[in-house]
């Protein structure tokens, strides 16, 4: 029996027990997945990480608000999750703390597995959080060349010059201000990775001229102003379901070397 948990805070409505369940019954592995509430403070979640593999338990997910304090706390590390500054996926290798951010693959794995072609394409990236970081790695490694608008057009530029020296030939990566008349021209795809949508704030889209083939929205489980946006401009539309499902698929691949096939999955009823 695989043990396996996924840490935050809140937690109860952590879909993540349902879809490793679906995965351990497509692969027939035995596995019991929880949800590990902890309190808001790097010592309770050190203890609870600690506790936990002690106990034998083979893979933990985390989640909001505890992605760094893992990735301060691992040994080793992914190169995703070294340039992310966060870690969503832990695990023991050769009894040392390992770290990976299967958020940003999962995220081009879903565009990928919708047809999506990223090699060579411009991408717009909204936001500069989390989410962006784990984000940019994964997309540069795709040939994307990549904008990144945010708020604090500050927080934006660190980015961009963080990964700087991850672009290969002449891929470009450039950061810009998220106001309405930077938001302009042609994008193959255009990311929502703001929080704006969780706290019923407006992008400044409304007059701007940007024009993307692809609006992909991180969030999921709410029709956004993002989407509804696009979706009046005729782009094809996603939300973040599918990158949800794709960086689980990852993390259990990884706990349990086992490849899941989504295709006999049917995961209507969680979205
Ligand atoms: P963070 O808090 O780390 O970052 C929030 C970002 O949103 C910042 O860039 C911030 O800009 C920007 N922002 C917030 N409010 C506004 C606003 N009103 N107007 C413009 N920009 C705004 O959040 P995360 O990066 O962790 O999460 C971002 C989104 O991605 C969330 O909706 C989350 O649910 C989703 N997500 C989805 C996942 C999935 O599997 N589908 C996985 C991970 C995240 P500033 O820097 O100026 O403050």
């Amino acid at each position: 029996m695989y043990h396996f948990i996924v840490i935050g805070n809140p937690i109860s409505h952590s879909k993540s027990p349902q879809i490793h369940q679906a995965f351990a019954d497509q692969t027939n592995l035995p596995i019991c997945y929880q949800r590990q509430f902890c309190p808001n403070d790097k010592a309770s979640f050190a203890a609870v990480v600690e506790a936990f593999f002690a106990g034998g338990g083979q893979g933990a997910n985390v989640t909001l608000p505890f992605k760094e304090w893992a990735f301060e706390l691992c040994d080793e590390l992914s190169d995703e999750a070294q340039m992310a500054k966060a870690v969503n996926t832990l695990m023991l290798k050769d009894g040392k703390l390992y770290g990976d951010n299967t958020d940003g693959r999962g995220l081009v794995a879903d565009l990928t597995a919708k047809g999506v072609n990223l090699a060579h394409k411009n991408i717009a990236i909204l936001g500069a959080g989390g989410a962006a970081r784990g984000a940019v790695l994964p997309l540069l490694k795709q040939g994307a060349n990549v904008v990144i608008f945010n708020r604090t057009l500050a927080k934006a530029q660190l980015l961009a010059d963080e990964f700087k020296h991850c672009l290969k030939n002449n891929q470009k990566l450039s950061a810009n201000e998220l106001k309405t008349e930077n938001l302009t021209g042609y994008f193959d795809v255009v990311i929502n990775a703001t929080s704006a949508s969780t706290t019923n704030q407006n992008l400044p889209l409304a007059n701007s001229d940007m024009v993307a083939a692809v609006a992909y929205d991180m969030m999921y489980g709410k029709k956004t102003v993002f989407l509804e946006h696009f979706t009046q401009q005729n782009s094809q539309v996603f939300d973040g379901f599918g990158m949800l499902i794709h960086q689980a698929k990852l993390a259990f691949e990884l706990w349990t070397a086992v490849v899941v096939d989504l295709k006999y999955i049917d995961f209507n009823q969680l979205s």
